[in-house]
């Protein structure tokens, strides 16, 4: 196909006029259609109807230690359920680990919180100093970003490569500046792009010499088993034990949950660290809860077993998603390849594709495309603030609708993009007259 960049003004007029005739009548067709979060489709969380049945009423609720899970205590997870997470998070000991309740994001919420107001291993708290600040490898997480705004925590955007954040930046930025206390990380198939980290970028993460003694790595492994292909996966070292080898136990935490493996807000969550990070965590614990829920985690563990139990559970999941995750970069690599106009990773797991647009055309792609009936994740959700420098990444979570669906929102979506490029270019041809 030829570049739209290769196109005179008079070609560029035409082809303009054509696609806002295919847009209105996109338009007429009354799309009602939601690629906008990375939401399993029900037809996934069908195939994991069967865990509700390995606990009833007639179940031996006791732990392998013979606690009863129906009853009070361990505050900090029960012992397989601890082995469980560390297997999923490829962290080498269960004593590393904590499970909590249904969610990560609420551990990552409350250990920015509990640092803010009592610092960390007995460092000033955040609350107390004029700065603090954070680096947020974008495009990230919005949810990550959201947390460190709500505590008025100055963020500071990192390139993503790749092989991961630029580390060249990070390595400076960290060094240099003691107000800077943390960076978020989604080390595999990471959200927005479905990058993982190298070996190098993992090593050179446990390697960093940060001017603040409590600067902390918010490793989020959300993604660490939600692999596409089986035979071509990404795999990450732990940077538990590269952290620990260089010498820095306490620089980072690691979390993760099932929420993608079981259910999406009634799944097992954990955290992995150091020792005196857990202790710190667990003496602020107790404070906040007599326990968790030990009977979900116990239906996790009887569940799954183990990481082989779970691996095979999460192929159902990927023979579900992959013919999406392909049918999307089928409509993108047949529509949009060869035009110049638009870049887009193919991630061999997790939950998103991200897409680059010439700048400028994020916003108003996706405002064209949520006029016609595809609602999409807002432009710019994935900076830091909710602003693209660039106004050109767009996230595209292709899981929850079933396949028909996406393809006809695919369809729009890549009609959108080439309508505002067009558009984009020809302002740009009129300016230069
Ligand atoms: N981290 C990342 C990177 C995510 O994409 C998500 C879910 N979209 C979460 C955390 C949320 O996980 P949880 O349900 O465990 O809070």
């Amino acid at each position: 196909m030829k570049s739209y960049k290769d196109l005179s003004r008079e070609e560029l007029l035409q082809l303009h006029a054509k696609l806002e005739a295919e847009y209105e009548d996109a338009k007429g067709k009354g799309l009602k259609l939601d690629m906008s979060r990375g939401k399993p489709a029900s037809s996934q969380l069908d195939v994991e109807m069967d865990i509700m049945d390995v606990l009833t009423s007639s179940s031996d609720y006791n732990t392998e230690a013979g606690m009863d899970c129906r009853n009070y205590g361990i505050v900090d997870g029960i012992p397989e359920a601890k082995k469980l997470m560390a297997e999923m998070m490829g962290v080498g000991s269960a004593d590393n680990v904590i499970v909590c309740g249904n969610a990560s994001l609420a551990i990552m919420y409350d250990t920015v919180s509990r640092s803010m107001t009592h610092g960390v291993l007995g460092s000033t708290p955040w609350c107390k100093l004029d700065k603090v600040k954070f680096l947020c490898p974008a495009p990230g997480y919005d949810r990550h970003f959201s947390v460190t705004e709500h505590f008025g925590i100055e963020m500071i955007i990192v390139p993503m490569t790749p092989q991961g954040p630029d580390m060249d930046t990070v390595e400076k930025l960290v060094s240099e500046d003691a107000s800077i206390k943390g960076i978020w990380c989604v080390p595999k198939y990471s959200n927005p792009q479905g990058y993982s980290y190298s070996d190098e970028t993992v090593k050179r993460f446990a390697a960093l010499k940060p001017a603040a003694e409590d600067f902390r790595i918010f490793w989020d492994n959300a993604y660490a088993i939600h692999h596409l292909y089986d035979g071509a996966q990404d795999e990450i070292l732990d940077i538990i034990s590269e952290c620990e080898k260089a010498g820095s136990p306490n620089m980072v935490y690691e979390f993760a949950s099932t929420s993608k493996v079981s259910f999406p807000g009634a799944g097992i969550a954990a955290i992995a660290s150091s020792k005196a990070n857990l202790d710190d965590m667990r003496k602020a614990m107790t404070m906040q809860t007599i326990g968790y829920d030990k009977i979900n985690q116990l239906r996790h563990v009887r569940y799954f077993k183990n990481l082989d139990g779970m691996t095979t559970h999460m192929k159902k999941h990927a023979d579900i998603m992959r013919p999406k995750f392909e049918a999307v970069l089928k409509v993108l690599d047949g529509e949009l390849g060869g035009l110049e106009i638009a870049q887009w990773t193919t991630p061999k797991g997790g939950y998103f594709i991200s897409l680059e647009t010439m700048d400028g055309c994020a916003k108003k792609t996706v405002a064209k495309c949520k006029e016609a009936g595809v609602v999409l994740t807002g432009a710019g959700a994935a900076f830091p603030y909710g602003s693209d420098p660039k106004d050109s990444n767009i996230r595209i979570a292709p899981t929850f609708p079933t396949l028909e669906e996406l393809c006809e929102a695919a369809d729009l979506f890549v009609l959108c993009v080439k309508l505002v490029s067009a558009e984009k270019l020809l302002d740009s041809v009129q300016a230069e007259k």
